[in-house]
This record gives structure tokens, sequence and C-alpha cells, in this order.
């Protein structure tokens, strides 16, 4: 079966997925595209799906009878909505992060899935279906113990003067809350924001780096550095530390050069460059389980968690305090 894809949302990475359905994966048609911006789902049309048709609006392209699945890769403020009439449309959808911009709109989409009883929603939570990460939860699960403590850093080498401080949880530590939450099976209760001395290469509304404290259920402690002007490099580094040893996410595959004195390896400067294969498997997955008409992967109470975690940290960053996560009761959706 082909499953017909309605694209949501034409820009930068509504274009890069819609490439990656057309030009990479198999068992995928994108028949549909939608922006509020028309131009820039014409000129996807044009580039890459010629014979896709363009919606005014993303609700008629979810209720056209020959999209089957949707992808939601609009404005973060837009997803909720579009997440909301998917669902009610049942069928499934394919939601960039964040899944809504707040806890209480995430967990209206958990509501409403839990209400139809059957999975329909996956997140973008691409870092999953990450090779080096799969690696490293197997050696998690298996050879290191218990966990004790996760020592982990996200760096960009520099960011725009639209970033601002709460965007380093938001846009960035995102991937950590959702990533380290899978990899110890495990969920947070508390949170804190310190600030080490300021990097003179942030502009002056950015406070950077930061360090998040993060607590779990079953206690182990993480520290999450972020540093988004690092100027070095982007640079994803993870390290689990278990009773009976301790394992680090792999580097990214580099050529090690030996020159002039010099042991080298080059180190990515483009975040787009670091997961591109892990967006190729996670869309994969998403396709497999649209044709089945049901959803796979990253699930809408994982981003109702990171939503609340996020909310969290934020609070932490303002306050300075310790700040406690509490979640509600799972739905039986998501066991
Ligand atoms: P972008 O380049 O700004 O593209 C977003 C597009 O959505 C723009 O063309 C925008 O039009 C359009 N849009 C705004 N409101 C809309 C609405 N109500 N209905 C339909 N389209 C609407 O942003 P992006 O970088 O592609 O990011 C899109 C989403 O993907 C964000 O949520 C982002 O966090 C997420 N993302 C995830 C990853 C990842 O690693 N998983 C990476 C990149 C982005 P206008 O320009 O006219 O507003």
């Amino acid at each position: 079966m082909t499953v017909r894809i309605g694209v949501i949302g034409t820009g930068m990475i509504g274009r890069d997925h819609t490439r990656r359905m057309q030009q990479v994966l198999a068992g995928t048609q994108v028949v549909a595209l939608s922006d509020y911006n028309p131009d820039a789902a014409r000129a996807v049309q044009k580039d890459l799906v010629p014979d896709a048709k363009v919606y005014d609006r993303g609700e008629d392209l979810i209720a056209a009878p020959d999209v089957d699945a949707v992808l939601v890769c609009s404005t973060g403020s837009t997803h909720e909505p579009y997440v909301l009439a998917a669902i009610a449309a049942g069928k499934p959808v394919f939601c960039e992060k964040p899944l809504a911009t707040t806890a209480e709109g995430a967990l209206r989409i958990v509501e409403a899935e839990a209400a139809k009883g059957s999975r329909l929603v996956q997140v973008g939570f691409m870092r999953r279906y990450d090779a080096g990460y799969r690696m490293l939860k197997q050696v998690v699960d298996n050879d290191i113990g218990t966990p004790l403590m996760v020592h982990a850093a996200h760096r960009n080498p520099t960011v725009p003067d639209t970033y601002g401080t709460p965007m380093a949880i938001h846009d960035t530590l995102i991937h950590e809350i959702d990533v380290l939450r899978w990899l110890l099976n495990d969920d947070y209760v508390s949170a804190q924001v310190v600030f080490p001395r300021k990097s003179s290469h942030a502009h002056s509304g950015l406070r950077d780096p930061q360090m998040v404290l993060l607590e779990t259920a079953k206690g182990i402690r993480i520290d999450v550095e972020i540093f988004v002007n690092c100027r070095y490099g982007y640079d994803i580094q993870c390290q689990i530390v278990g009773e009976e040893g301790l394992a680090n996410l792999p580097e990214p595959m580099s050529i090690t050069l030996r020159k002039q004195a010099h042991l080298q390896n080059e180190i990515l400067m483009d975040w787009k460059d670091r997961f591109i294969d892990s967006y190729d498997v996670e869309l994969a997955d998403f396709i497999k389980a649209a044709a089945l008409g049901t959803a796979a992967g990253p699930t809408a109470w994982d981003g109702y968690v990171a939503a609340i975690t996020s909310d969290a940290c934020v609070q932490a960053q303002e306050s300075g305090q310790i700040v406690p996560i509490t979640l509600p009761a799972r739905p039986a959706l998501y066991d």
C-alpha cells in the first residue's frame, strides 16, 4: 500500500521531510501541501511534488479523502489544532516537536487520542531513531548495571539574536528531555537551572551557558550543559554512569587525520547534519505504522511529559529554585 501524505507547513523541515518521502523512502507519496504562506507551499510543489494539491487551509488538507496521513511541520504554536483535527478525522499524524506550546495543549491532545482509543500521533523526537543513541540504550539496558548519573551537553557554535534564554529549554534541551527519559526508562521529579559565568559571545538578552539539573523518580541525577555560543562546533555529548560501568554516546563518524604532528577529527558545525539519518528512520517508522492506520514511536504522552518538564525548567530558570515535576496518571493507551 502507498500511504498518501499531506504536509502542513512547508518551511525548512516540511520541505526536507517532503523530499525525504518523495526521494528516499518507499511506500509513500506526498499528495497534498499546505502552508500559511501559499508561496512556500507552491515552491515545494514546483521543486519536489508537481502532482500534489496545494490547500489554503490545513484543515481542508486533513479532511481530504485522498490524504491517508498527515505531517504537521508548521510553526510550533500552530501544531495543536492540526493534531486535534487529524485525531478527529481518525488519521495518523506525525507532529514535529513541540507537540504543543503549552502543557495544557499537549494534554488536550493526549485526552483526544485516549478517547479515540488507538494510537494516531507520533512526535518528532528523532534522537530515539539515531543509531548512536540506540547503541547507547542497548548498553544502558544490558551492560552498565543500575544507572546512577548522567552527564550530557548540547552545544551549538552560535545562535541568532532572536534566540532567548527560555529557548535554551523549549528549542534545545527539549531533545535531551525526551531522549534521556527514554534511555533511562524513568520520569523526572524535579528541575533546577544554574547559570555559570556568562560567555562574552552571548548577546545581551541571553544567559549562556546554562546547566540544567534534573532528578528522576528512581533517584538518578542528570546534569545537562546547554552552551549555544561554544564557537567550535555542534556537539552532543551523553555519558551514563552505572553501578558496573560507564557508557558514552558515540561520536559521529569522521576521518582521523594524522598530519604535521597532530591527530585530528572533524567536528560538525551544522545541527542539520548531526541527526540527518535519524529523520529517515523516524519517518519510515511513521509510514509503516500509518499503512496500518496507527502510529509508532514517541507518543503524545511523551510530547506531554516533555512539555511539562520544559515548563518546569523555564520556571526554574526564572526562580533559581528546585521546581517539582508532577505528572497525572498515564492513560492506559500509553502503557
Ligand atoms: P519554518 O522554516 O519557519 O517553517 C514553518 C512554516 O510553517 C512556515 O512556512 C510558516 O509560514 C508556516 N506556518 C506558520 N503558521 C502556519 C499555519 N497556521 N498553518 C500552516 N503553516 C503555517 O520552521 P521550521 O524550522 O521548518 O520548523 C517547523 C517546526 O519543526 C517547528 O515546530 C520546529 O520546532 C520543528 N523542527 C524540528 C526539528 C527537529 O530536529 N526535530 C528541526 C527543525 C524544526 P510563515 O513563514 O509565513 O509564518
